[in-house]
């Protein structure tokens, strides 16, 4: 674990403000283990308000960057559902990363997750592995 974590500012075309940067190793692909991606960059203000169709930082879609702030372990403030990970099995508040979309701090995986409402009886948060 490296404690330094450098951050830097830039302009987000899409917030329409600066927002803060920071970089982490990218995780190593499957069958090229020995061969390091290059850092991959995180958003810390990643938010509410990335629902367009890419991010401008990533060049990727929102839902990427989120799930690398949330797998970076930086400090957010996110907001969290409580609901069965599909990934682990284990009950765990899953940090919401969008209206679909809450990922596991336990195993990493990404969850869509939806609530289901009943008439007398409250509502179930069901989540469900994301595929791709
Ligand atoms: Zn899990």
């Amino acid at each position: 674990m490296t404690e330094e974590a450098k951050t830097r500012t830039t302009y987000c075309s899409h917030c329409q403000k600066d927002v803060d940067l920071t970089e982490t190793e990218a995780a190593p692909r499957s069958g090229h283990a020995m061969l390091q991606e290059s850092d991959e960059v995180v958003c810390l203000d990643f938010g509410d308000h990335c629902d367009g169709d890419v991010c401008p930082l990533s060049k990727l879609r929102p839902i990427v960057m989120g799930v690398r702030l949330a797998r970076s372990g930086a400090k957010h403030d996110w907001k969290t559902v409580r609901a069965q990970c599909e990934g682990c099995g284990q009950v765990s508040d899953l940090n919401i990363i969008d209206k679909d979309h809450a990922y596991c701090t336990l195993c990493g995986t990404t969850n869509t997750w939806m609530v289901l409402e009943f008439e007398d009886d409250g509502k179930v948060v069901v989540a469900k592995r994301k595929e791709g």
